[in-house]
């Protein structure tokens, strides 16, 4: 057992509630703690940067809701629009003016976008762009990068992970081979292995599918010119480029990751941010390829709660109230952090690399630059357990696993940087005295 100094009896109890009802007790699985160890903290409320948990303890959300919370929590402006929208009905299943006015607020950010989707998660904007992409091109095999991550349809969970190109593995049981068998899973930021796959199987791909700036792996940016030289090995080919934004989308700029990097990708999915917290995504592109969904072309995709109303308004509220201001915040705060978290590693003399993406970063244990999912694994990462419990006893809530990006908030101020620059020397430390698992 760790020693603890604050009390996680409540947590620990309710997550003994859920363990008997839900697998595992939760309903994502790095919510479990299952890579650092511990009592998973059950949130009861949030506000500004404070999470506060079932015992009462208060922390300094680093997670924000896996990238959404870029204003941090319950802001007023999103929460009295939640309120009205929800008052006057939560669902039709008839279209509503809010959908239009969300789908032109993201084509008017992001440019190569003409048309949007709305869907309810992530995994479907994502599944729904392969299978457009597929029926759009007549072709069946689709690229995806080792460590790169796009929900969990069956098709894009298939991952080789040996950073080898191969074709066709499945990474998790209850995938077929034949749902994995069209999948080609090669390693990130390899620009011959992308020119190599392509003169192989050129006519047979109907696209690439990558994070615009991976941040699954832990926060693992392209290379420069490596988005470009996808656009360009795809369009030679006649294959189309998916460009999944779904964490970086408005998060990274008020265009996302496109506003830092701008490749023309043929179809964008987008998630989180978006819909402020609450359960939208989209995907979107260019027109002559989106015209091929239904109802006005034979690409079949649906949904029962798509373009909720309440979810609409919960993202119209938040890219309304993002402005430049906001991104300055953003961008601000994660430079603070990362000379935070440098300083007092340093200081504390272990290896490590702070890596960045505009306002995502993550900490890896090692002296090299970590350019893909190999390296990623390559890395010290028995040391972030102890790392991450000694910012979590501190009040400092980091993401729970050493394979994720760390998201700030645009309200955190200078006590939270005071909290976290007095947390981390302690947690620097422990992280310093780790040692291998046997
Ligand atoms: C979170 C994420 C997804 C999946 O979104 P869900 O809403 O969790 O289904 C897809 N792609 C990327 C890049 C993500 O970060």
């Amino acid at each position: 057992m760790r020693s603890t100094s604050s009390t996680t009896s409540a947590s620990a109890a309710l997550f003994a509630d859920a363990c008997a009802v839900i697998p595992g007790g939760v309903n994502s699985p790095v919510r479990a703690f299952s890579s650092v160890g511990g009592t998973p903290r059950f949130i009861t409320s949030a506000s500004g940067y404070w999470l506060t948990d079932a015992d009462d303890n208060k922390y300094v959300d680093l997670v924000c809701s896996w990238g959404p919370m870029i204003l941090g929590h319950a802001h007023p402006a999103v929460v009295e629009a939640v309120q009205r929208v929800a008052a006057e009905g939560l669902s039709f299943g008839a279209p509503t003016p809010s959908e239009t006015e969300l789908a032109t607020e993201i084509i008017g950010r992001v440019a190569p976008v003409d048309r949007i989707r709305l869907v309810n998660s992530g995994t479907e904007a994502t599944m729904s762009a392969i299978r457009l992409a597929r029926g759009y091109t007549g072709r069946a095999k689709i690229v995806k990068f080792s460590g790169c991550y796009h929900g969990h349809s069956d098709a894009l969970l298939a991952d080789a992970g040996s950073g080898v190109a191969t074709l066709g593995l499945p990474s998790s049981p209850g995938v077929t081979g034949a749902a994995a068998a069209d999948t080609i899973v090669l390693p990130y930021n390899n620009i011959a292995a992308i020119e190599d796959i392509f003169a192989q199987f050129g006519d047979e791909i109907a696209g690439v599918i990558t994070e615009a700036s991976p941040g699954n792996m832990g926060t693992v940016p392209p290379l420069p010119g490596y988005n470009a030289a996808l656009r360009r090995v795809t369009s030679s080919h006649g294959a189309l480029l998916i460009s999944d934004e779904v964490m970086t989308g408005f998060r990274v700029s008020r265009s996302g990751w496109y506003g830092i990097d701008p490749v023309d990708a043929d179809l964008f999915t987008f998630g989180k941010v978006m819909s402020g917290g609450l359960p939208a995504a989209a995907f979107g592109g260019r027109v002559e390829v989106m015209e091929r969904l239904a109802p006005l072309g034979p690409v079949y995709q649906a949904g029962t709660l798509s373009g909720n109303p309440v979810a609409m308004a919960a993202g119209l509220a938040t890219l309304r109230a993002a402005d430049d201001a906001v991104y300055a915040a953003l961008d601000a705060n994660a430079d603070r952090l990362d000379g935070l978290l440098s300083g007092a590693l340093t200081e504390a003399g272990v290896a490590h690399r702070v890596q960045r993406a505009g306002n995502m970063l993550s900490v890896f244990f090692t002296d090299e630059p970590v350019i893909d999912f190999a390296a990623a694994r390559a890395s010290e990462t028995w040391r972030f357990p102890a790392f991450f419990h000694g910012l979590l006893e501190a009040g400092i809530y980091p993401p729970p696993s050493a394979f994720e990006a760390w998201f700030v908030s645009s309200v955190l101020d200078d006590d939270a940087f005071d909290r976290i620059a007095a947390a981390l020397p302690s947690a620097a430390r422990a992280a310093a005295e780790a040692t291998p698992p046997a």
